[in-house]
């Protein structure tokens, strides 16, 4: 399979990447357009910036659905233009050196060293415009709304929709193919803003990685994402074992496990005992002093 648009809707078209089987968007308006996302590198992103340009000449703007590398790290292609997401450009930049550090070591460790070489060559491009809430960006003759939703898949998820298509661009919140990501995620809120960004029902939800799918698709996750949840609840009060969880589960042991893991992580550390207070000493006595009249005389009354 190489890469290939899908066109969902008039003028929304999803870009299909061989590359962890992600889905990228673009939404065309009348004055310009909107990338959802930009691939995992440099050469990826000139790759889906060339395939645009087969679509449209349109100015571009660009938006984020997240801060994880293969979302973001082929924007370099794109040159001057703003881009959008719910994290600011100082997290995206820490976040950034972090995660090429840290594929690059993964990939020369699996003995992929071009790819090592390409994620550590990335040119960062943090975003310029900050998505806090909801805002309406207008393409000319149609209007996107970028979203923040979330605690969720990261702790800065932003979806796209496309209202007068009916489509929405998920993000990691949803994925198609492959389990969801745990990894840095917030199992217990996931569900939540899961159902919240359902709301509208949308006819077309275009999950981060794997085909675009409806929404009674992504209903289906979602009960699976609220599933989870409720099974990581019950381990961590005791009514299920961990061996229950990692057994039953709809996305299978290992994605469990991250979940479970990730729970832990995020629940408030206990409090360190303390010794029993000692018991209060009494205050000592109050020393009063009176003042006896001498000038009176008592004995006369
Ligand atoms: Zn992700």
């Amino acid at each position: 399979m190489s890469d290939r648009w899908i066109e969902v809707a008039p003028r929304v078209w999803v870009r299909r990447l061989e590359e962890l089987d992600q889905s990228v968007g673009l939404v065309i308006g009348d004055e310009c357009c909107l990338v959802i996302d930009t691939g995992i590198s440099a050469e990826s992103g000139f790759a889906l910036a060339t395939a645009v340009r087969e679509k449209t000449d349109l100015p571009w703007q660009v938006a984020y659905t997240h801060d994880h590398f293969d979302h973001w790290f082929g924007t370099s292609a794109f040159g001057e233009s703003a881009i959008w997401a719910v994290g600011d450009g100082a997290h995206y930049v820490s976040v950034g050196d972090e995660q090429r550090k840290a594929w690059a070591a993964r990939y020369r460790r699996e003995g992929r060293e071009e790819d090592a070489r390409r994620i550590g060559a990335t040119k960062l491009v943090p975003p310029n415009c900050r998505v806090s809430g909801a805002i309406g960006l207008d393409l000319g003759g149609r209007t996107v709304v970028l979203r923040q939703v979330g605690l969720a898949h990261s702790d800065n998820d932003m979806v796209v929709e496309v209202p007068d298509a009916g489509v929405l661009f998920a993000g990691d919140l949803l994925e198609n193919g492959a389990p969801p990501s745990y990894d840095g995620a917030f199992p217990y809120e996931w569900p939540q803003a899961v159902e919240y960004l359902l709301s509208w029902k949308p006819a077309i939800v275009v999950p981060g990685h794997g085909d675009p799918a409806d929404y009674w698709w992504a209903r289906a996750q979602a009960r699976d994402l609220a599933e989870i949840a409720r099974l990581c609840g019950e381990v961590a009060q005791g009514f299920l074992s961990e061996e229950e969880a990692l057994a039953h589960n709809p996305f299978g042991e290992a994605v469990m496990r991250t979940a479970l893991d990730r729970c832990k992580a995020l629940a408030p550390a206990a409090p360190e005992p303390q010794a029993p207070a000692a018991a209060p000493t009494p205050p000592p006595p109050a020393v009063v002093y009176e003042v006896f009249d001498y000038s009176v005389d008592l004995t006369q009354r």
